[in-house]
């Protein structure tokens, strides 16, 4: 079934490039770069995961189906009524499943996705979410019960979903008697506006008679301001799948009463408990005071960015085009790379990072997934590469933040960074041959005692005596393991390196004890992270072959390796010249004055 999305990607891009050059032609350009791609990049998510939520969604359904379906006759089904009558009940369980995903705090956490742009355009229908499944089979158990055979539940269901593509326009006026019988550009437009009039109205599929006769009808009268009540100012789609998700289990989280707990997530979106209402107030919604989310990025990002989105793209088709012949936990690694890079293209058009360092987290992604896919010629070009981006991304941050001279203590810093990071680097190329092990424990060595040094600049030997204690107590227990698999003549050496290490990240505790900023603390995560890879990289090489859920030792040891590495590149320098997280003048600075549709409804009628 992922195969068919494969097929149909070029039509939904071919139909997307014709509506914006007739904006473009009209004078009503209704896209934007940033918009465009995070929604096109959703979308790829909702696919990703669509690949693992298939036992649930297909698993459950045939199961019903063939132990407890009321009425068991192919030969209808597969007949022309057959088909129409499934299409129709397909329709009305979409029609209350997306009713509830408006109307149920936790159905609406997945849907909502679906509703954050504030565009509206062809690239707006593929904005799906990636959760969706998790609850949403429930409401197609009927179908299975009146024994619509699995195949044509899957058929109609593809019909369905792909025909709403089109509706996703404003470039189509109202279209009088098609209007009220079948969901429309018109009609849907209405559903993605937050206008009071608006909102929670026509939720139908295919058709909106559904709405008609159960009341959520209403027809486009006045200009349509799309988006959800509750922005999500935020390129991110991992934030975007996870925004209201996190605002339930929060109010969960702080409402006394037990009952209010559980409420939350079933009464509609936006019910709050009084006692958590009033500790943490929210701005009521006004239609005047929307803003627009699109912070301004610079031509070079623009084209890099579209250069990453075609190439994740390319994987994400490959993905789907091969995922029913894969093990689940190859799909995983893929899953892991593809997400890394959606999400850091989202963090570079939002300004959280810049093209280097995006193109860093997608090498160590990309070098990490080719140890754990047993993919060695393309393992020997990513993880070099990797390290040699984190040394380039230092020096031109020195250079950019104005490092000239090596005699302050800023520019020691970054020299003893560049240095442990070099010697990272060699370590890398070393462990990656046959028989160099040793040799490339030494170069790690030297690494850490860099690292020691550098975090040393400012401040005094292991501030946190505790931190100490407890990373000492770690590395003992840690050799004390290891030492009865240990060869005599790694012995020494090892102990050495765990002593080091252990050092170095009390080092970084104590650091990030007396600085008490962000920034040292993820230099501290980062320095953990460095002990959990190597303590997982020695079990694995010296006590017995690792594995977790069905992934092997290297992809857990790389990935928490790159998670150290670029944390302390990213982190340790005091100056920064690319802004990780968006302060809020920033985010308030990217918000535009105006969100109303260019589309004004034309024929009102009285
Ligand atoms: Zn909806
Ligand atoms: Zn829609």
């Amino acid at each position: 079934m992922s195969k068919v999305i494969v097929f149909a990607a070029p039509v939904f891009f071919l139909l997307i490039a014709i509506e914006w050059a007739w904006g473009l032609y009209k004078g009503r350009n209704t896209y934007t770069l940033s918009d465009a791609i995070s929604s096109i990049g959703l979308g790829m998510l909702s696919q990703l995961a669509g690949v693992f939520t298939r036992l649930l969604r297909v698993g459950i359904y045939t199961a019903v189906y063939s132990s407890v379906a009321v009425w068991q006759n192919d030969a209808f089904w597969l007949s022309g009524y057959g088909w129409l009558l499934a299409l129709l009940l397909y329709d009305f369980c979409y029609y209350w499943l997306h009713r509830m995903g408006h109307e149920s705090a936790v159905l609406w956490a997945a849907h909502v996705v679906h509703h954050q742009s504030q565009s509206y355009n062809l690239s707006t229908a593929l904005r799906q979410t990636s959760s969706g499944m998790l609850l949403g089979w429930v409401f197609y158990l009927p179908m299975a019960l009146a024994g619509v055979p699995p195949f044509v539940f899957g058929i109609v269901a593809l019909v369905d979903l792909l025909y709403q593509y089109w509706v996703h326009t404003e470039h189509v006026p109202r279209l009088g008697w098609f209007d009220r019988w079948f969901c429309s550009p018109s009609n849907h437009r209405v559903h993605h506006a937050v206008n009071d009039v608006y909102v929670d109205k026509n939720y139908g599929g295919i058709l909106v008679v559904w709405d008609r006769l159960f009341g959520s009808f209403t027809e486009e009268r006045e200009p349509c301001v799309y988006g959800t009540r509750k922005p999500l100012n935020s390129w991110d789609p991992l934030w975007a799948n996870a925004q209201v998700y996190a605002q339930l289990a929060h109010d969960s989280w702080y409402a006394r009463s037990w009952a209010d707990k559980l409420r939350v997530w079933l009464k509609p979106p936006g019910w709050r408990p009084a006692d958590v209402a009033a500790r943490f107030a929210q701005p009521t919604f006004r239609l005047a005071d929307v803003r627009r989310f699109n912070p301004p990025t610079s031509r070079a990002v623009q084209a890099f960015a579209c250069l990453q989105f075609v190439l994740l793209m390319v994987g994400v088709l490959a993905f789907l085009w091969v995922a029913d012949a894969q093990p689940l936990a190859r799909m995983a690694v893929c899953w892991a790379v593809l997400c890394t890079g959606l999400w850091a293209l989202g963090a570079m058009l939002q300004g959280r990072i810049g093209m280097l360092v995006m193109l860093l987290l997608e090498v160590a992604a990309l070098s990490t997934a080719t140890a754990a896919l047993g993919l060695p010629e393309w393992h020997y070009v990513f993880k070099p590469l990797a390290l040699l981006l984190a040394i380039i991304f230092v020096a031109s941050n020195a250079h950019l933040t104005g490092v000239t001279s090596f005699f302050s203590s800023q520019n020691r810093l970054t020299a003893l960074l560049l240095a442990a990071l070099c010697c990272c680097g060699v370590g890398d190329v070393l462990l990656m041959l046959p028989g160099l092990f040793v040799p490339g424990l030494l170069a790690f060595l030297c690494g850490h005692l860099f690292y020691i040094a550098m975090l040393r600049q400012g401040q005094a030997w292991f501030p946190g005596r505790k931190a100490l204690l407890a990373t000492l107590a770690y590395g003992a227990t840690m050799y004390a393991l290891l030492l009865g698999y240990l060869p005599t003549a790694l012995r020494l050496p090892v102990a050495v390196y765990v002593l080091v290490i252990a050092l170095m990240a009390a080092q970084a505790l104590g650091r990030a004890n007396v600085l008490r900023d962000a920034a040292s603390r993820w230099v501290a995560v980062g320095a953990l992270c460095f002990m959990l890879s190597d303590s997982l990289l020695a079990l694995n090489k010296f006590v017995l072959p690792l594995q977790l859920w069905g992934l092997a030792a290297p992809f857990w040891v790389l990935s928490s390796y790159y998670a150290a590495q670029i944390l302390i590149a990213l982190y340790a320098q005091p100056e920064r010249v690319v802004r990780h997280f968006p302060n809020e003048n920033a985010v308030k600075a990217a918000l535009e004055p105006q969100a109303s549709s260019t589309y004004q409804p034309v024929d009102l009628r009285p």
